[in-house]
């Protein structure tokens, strides 16, 4: 029997806390606010396979149909077009709370919608978690350790951000959503769960997002110059997105509330990932340096010791394994399907 389905032996949802057994679990009905984005769509993947029924709200301003088109016609399948800025009537058992834009490029083209969908959009899915008593887990961002003075980040370090920065929108607003997450979990007994999601990548991300693995990817693709910000060596860590939704779904099965950082430990300066991007695609990519934008946290690598402990969870595709995989679906979207197989 799969881990997920033993985890949830101890969750609400079976009353006496065990599931019989030789019994299967429940079928759940579950909401993915963000589900037609990069992460969600890879998460609805695997709720509908496991046997869930899946409701996807999203606005579409960083998502996009394509990602989720596959589950089009499929009875435990629904999308809403819907901004959860407003509020929503839905009947649900749990929530996994994606919707906000996480490209810098994105979430700084409209700095206050981005912290609207933060705070009032994630306020509205607390108060909808409220009244149908459903488990709520935000996914919040290692940004909340700003320009980090400790490293690796355990998740007790409380971060250096500046709250009036050109990132802010983000950082600020998320570090707010857990705010309201754990004032909702202490003033209502609302069960949540929290993440700290650290930089992930994999197939379906926006080509053009900014991002600095889809921006390398494409760049190395139509053999155009790797553009570094900066020195190129400010460091990152990268998880392939598989690694991540596996990390989604245990911390909403366990039993603990978090904040859990989920991310790959292996940390690289962007020198190194322009090299690993020019082994895996083309050793003659060109770099060129640019000037950095503002703000740009010096370094990122996350202490997962507590993941591992607590949800029995660690990722397991390192970069030179996962970025192939990406690499197979850009081509495929930039080139059309002449020269690469489907992911
Ligand atoms: P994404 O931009 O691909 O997906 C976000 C989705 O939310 C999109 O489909 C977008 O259309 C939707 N959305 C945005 N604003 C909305 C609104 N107001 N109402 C309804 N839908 C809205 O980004 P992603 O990489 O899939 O990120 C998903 C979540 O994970 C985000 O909350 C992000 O902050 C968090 N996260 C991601 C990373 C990463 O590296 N990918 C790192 C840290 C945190
Ligand atoms: N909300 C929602 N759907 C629901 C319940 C609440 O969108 O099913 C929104 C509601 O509009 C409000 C927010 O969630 O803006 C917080 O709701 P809560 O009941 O916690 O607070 P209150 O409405 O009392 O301010
Ligand atoms: N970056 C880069 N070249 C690019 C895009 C980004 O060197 O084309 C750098 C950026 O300055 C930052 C890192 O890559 O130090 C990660 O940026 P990204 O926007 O991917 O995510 P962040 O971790 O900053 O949210």
């Amino acid at each position: 029997e799969p881990a997920h389905h033993r985890d949830l032996a101890s969750t609400r949802h079976f009353v006496g806390g065990k599931v019989p057994l030789g019994l299967k679990r429940k079928a759940l009905r579950v909401l993915v606010t963000g589900g037609a984005g990069f992460v969600g769509s890879h998460l609805v993947d695997r709720l509908l396979e496991r046997g869930d029924s899946v409701i996807v709200v999203d606005n579409l301003f960083t998502g996009r149909k394509d990602n989720v088109v596959h589950h089009f016609g499929n009875p435990n399948f629904e999308m809403i077009r819907h901004d959860v800025v407003e509020p929503i009537l839905l009947e649900v058992d749990q929530i996994y709370h994606l919707a906000c834009p996480a490209s810098p490029v994105h979430y700084k083209y409209n700095p206050v919608k981005t912290i609207k969908t933060n705070v009032v959009g994630t306020l509205n899915m607390l108060g909808l978690a409220k009244r149908i008593n459903a488990r709520f887990l935000l996914t919040s961002t290692s940004e909340v350790y700003g320009d980090p003075l400790q490293h690796p980040q355990v998740e007790t370090y409380w971060g250096n951000v500046n709250p009036i920065g050109v990132r802010s929108c983000y950082d600020e607003g998320k570090r707010t959503a857990e705010t309201l997450t754990m004032d909702y979990h202490r003033g209502a007994n609302l069960e949540v769960r929290i993440a700290r999601i650290f930089n992930t990548y994999g197939p379906r991300m926006c080509i053009d997002d900014g991002r600095v693995v889809s921006n390398f990817v494409a760049q190395a693709l139509r053999k155009e110059p790797l553009t570094v910000y900066g020195d190129g060596k400010q460091t990152r860590s990268f998880q392939y997105v598989s690694d991540l939704v596996e990390g989604l779904m245990k911390l909403m099965e366990g039993e603990h509330v978090g904040p859990f950082n989920l991310g790959n430990p292996g940390e690289f300066t962007m020198l190194e990932l322009a090299k690993v991007v020019q082994d895996t695609i083309d050793p003659n990519a060109r770099i060129e340096f640019r000037q950095n934008t503002q703000d740009d946290p010096h370094k990122r690598k996350p202490d997962i010791s507590r993941a591992k402990e607590l949800l029995g969870w660690e990722p397991k595709i390192p970069l030179r394994e996962g970025l192939p995989l990406m690499v197979t679906d850009f081509r495929k979207r930039i080139f059309g399907d002449q020269d690469s197989a489907a992911t």
